[in-house]
């Protein structure tokens, strides 16, 4: 990984970072956002604002979450983004954040799980909600972790959401899925709930995404 790299990987984080702000998806200094660098990961300062960041705020650290590289104190979700990269090689980006319909969902300990849009079936199937456990500690990393098994987003009780990507563009990109299948699913309830997809349905859904390799 050349210091070319490392630039141009921090002004990804930067400009993701800024369209998360733009679609209102980071409030002030919640989230956080990494990108896997070989064995290393850069990752967003503690602290730090993701829609007005600077390359100084994004920092190198370890696959243990030590730091390598960097002046200020790495975003305390730290393990939780190396614990995800250990079990999933083929994530190579994350995004948490505190989204307000995501979170919605969140606090309220509701899954993001009725097959109401083929895209939101197509990429998630179901968003679990991991157990409530306190920010930046080893029990949210045990109780999260474990749902990358077989998830790519995750809820965090009472808390926001994490997901991961092959990039930081794609991963950007989930995060708006996310974060709109939860609002037209709020929505949904207002209206009297959404009709179902059908078990054929979603069968046909899962057959494209198998097709897709995704
Ligand atoms: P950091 O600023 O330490 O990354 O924390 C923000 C956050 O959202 C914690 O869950
Ligand atoms: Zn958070």
């Amino acid at each position: 990984m050349t210091l070319t790299d490392i630039a141009e990987i921090k002004n990804q984080i930067i400009l993701y970072g800024k369209k998360l702000g733009e679609k209102n998806m980071s409030p002030a200094t919640s989230g956080n956002i990494s990108v896997r660098c070989g064995d290393n990961v850069l990752i967003t300062g503690s602290g730090t604002c993701l829609s007005d960041l600077s390359p100084e705020e994004i920092v190198l650290i370890d696959k243990d979450a030590n730091l390598i590289e960097g002046a200020i104190k790495p975003s305390s979700e730290k393990k939780l983004h190396t614990a995800i990269y250990a079990i999933r090689p083929d994530i190579n980006a994350i995004i948490h954040c505190h989204a307000p319909y995501t979170s919605a969902f969140a606090v309220c300990r509701l899954p993001l799980s009725k097959p109401i849009i083929s895209e939101n079936v197509f990429y998630f199937g179901e968003i679990p909600v991991a157990p409530y456990a306190l920010t930046g500690t080893e029990k949210l990393v045990e109780n999260t972790v474990k749902f990358f098994a077989k998830h790519t987003a995750v809820l965090l009780a009472n808390h926001g959401i994490i997901l991961g990507a092959k990039d930081i563009k794609n991963a950007y990109y989930l995060m708006e899925t996310a974060e709109t299948y939860a609002q037209i699913y709020l929505n949904s309830m207002l209206l009297g709930g959404a009709k179902e997809l059908n078990k054929k349905e979603i069968e046909e859904i899962y057959a494209l995404r198998n097709a897709a390799g995704k």
